[in-house]
């Protein structure tokens, strides 16, 4: 890796640290039993600037890199999962794909609100009928006149009830399907036939919410395709790719942030005179759950890198997303078993970080699929 962390990058990493330890993980409890965010927390990272750190700053953001979204992310990986999938569903698969593939007029009239967390982004390509395999879309845009009628449901997504701005995939031609007949919309909450569907009850990610949204005769203006029409499949696939790598850097985060505190129960919790820490069977657990988190920062890192550098990165954002969040997966689980019968009740964040680490395995394309993109890559290599 070669990537030089500037003064100014640290400074920034010392005040999200400060923020999550002193501002968010307090609130944790609270979110995870009101299942909703404090606004006051909101408020402070408007203030801090965290909507819009993937925002260039000629619309009002803060224009991280690559490399720097994964360090703050990683930071932000470190407290409450469904506060932290509210920023990067807004910062990575929500802004990405009008930061790098929208027309300038798009850019000029919703970034700026977004950069400054006044409008929330969600990205909407899962639907009913195709998870996996996103090329089996069934939501479909028509063009008539000068505008598009779109008709379908998505369903899952990330921020749906609370966003003001989609990025929604739909079929524009069949008989081209994704290779060439997919097309990428923004959409505002308000257009006419956009209705936003329920919260989904979840096993955790609380104060995260998903839900379907449904497009019963959606109009949208012709001026808010996102890139070319026919090309919205690979758009897809570039703002996933990118998407992965601050998945990935969220689950290192945490992992941290578990190792810290199973390495500190350990010290104190006593059993048999004397402290668990003492017995090789925990030092194992501590010394695994390390060096797996140090691996999955290297390569996310990585592949944060080679975003940077403008290269082709879909195996190593697959591997990035893979392996970090089965690592966040086996490090989350050592957790509950070095707190023990304390891991277990919700007393203890381990419990919390336990159920939103499953996640990770599931969104932004299953590990198996992952696993698909990694081997189709290699066998082309080879
Ligand atoms: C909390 C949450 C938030 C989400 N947020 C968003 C969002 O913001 N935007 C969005 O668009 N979507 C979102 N999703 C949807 C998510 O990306 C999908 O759930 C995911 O891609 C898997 O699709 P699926 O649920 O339909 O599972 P399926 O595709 O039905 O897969 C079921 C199982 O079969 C396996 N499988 C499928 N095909 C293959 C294959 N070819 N080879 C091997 N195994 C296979 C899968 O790996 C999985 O284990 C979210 C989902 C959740 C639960």
């Amino acid at each position: 890796m070669t990537a030089v962390m500037t003064d100014e990058m640290q400074q920034m990493k010392t005040m999200i640290r400060n923020f999550v330890e002193k501002e968010v993980e307090p609130c944790a409890q609270q979110i995870e039993e009101e299942d909703a965010i404090p606004q006051h927390l909101v408020e402070q990272a408007k203030a801090l600037g965290l909507f819009g750190i993937s925002i260039p700053e000629q619309y009002g953001g803060i224009g991280l890199n690559t490399v720097e979204k994964a360090n703050v992310l990683e930071q932000l990986g470190r407290t409450h999962n469904g506060f932290v999938s509210l920023i990067s569903a807004h910062t990575g698969i929500g802004s990405t794909g009008l930061v790098k593939l929208a027309s300038e007029y798009l850019k000029n009239k919703y970034l700026p609100d977004m950069a400054a967390g006044n409008k929330i982004a969600a990205f909407a390509l899962s639907e009913p009928g195709a998870g996996s395999d996103a090329t089996n879309l069934a939501t479909r845009a028509e063009k008539k006149g000068d505008h598009w009628v779109m008709n379908g449901t998505k369903h899952f997504i990330t921020n749906g009830p609370i966003a003001d701005v989609f990025t929604v995939f739909a079929l524009t031609d069949k008989e081209k399907g994704a290779k060439g007949g997919i097309t990428a919309f923004l959409l505002e909450k308000d257009f006419p036939g956009l209705i936003i569907g329920k919260k989904d009850k979840k096993m955790g990610l609380r104060g995260s919410y998903t839900s379907q949204l449904i497009f019963e005769d959606c109009i949208i203006p012709d001026e808010n395709v996102i890139g070319q029409v026919g090309m919205g499949y690979m758009s897809a696939l570039k703002i996933l790719g990118e998407g992965r790598v601050g998945l990935a850097a969220r689950a290192v985060g945490s992992c941290d942030k578990l190792i810290e505190l199973s390495a500190q129960y350990a010290k104190e919790r006593i059993q048999f005179g004397k402290p668990i820490a003492d017995n090789q069977a925990i030092q194992w657990m501590l010394a695994d759950m390390a060096t797996e988190t140090e691996a999955a920062r290297t390569l996310t890192m990585m592949a944060a890198e080679k975003i940077d550098e403008g290269k082709k990165v879909i195996k190593e954002a697959s591997m990035a997303k893979l392996f970090a969040s089965d690592v966040f997966n086996r490090v989350a689980d050592k957790a509950v078993q070095i707190h023990g019968g304390m891991g277990y009740v919700s007393d203890y964040p381990v419990e919390r970080f336990y159920r939103d680490a499953r996640i990770t395995k599931i969104y932004e394309g299953t590990n198996e699929i992952q696993r698909l993109i990694i081997a189709r890559n290699v066998l082309q290599e080879a």
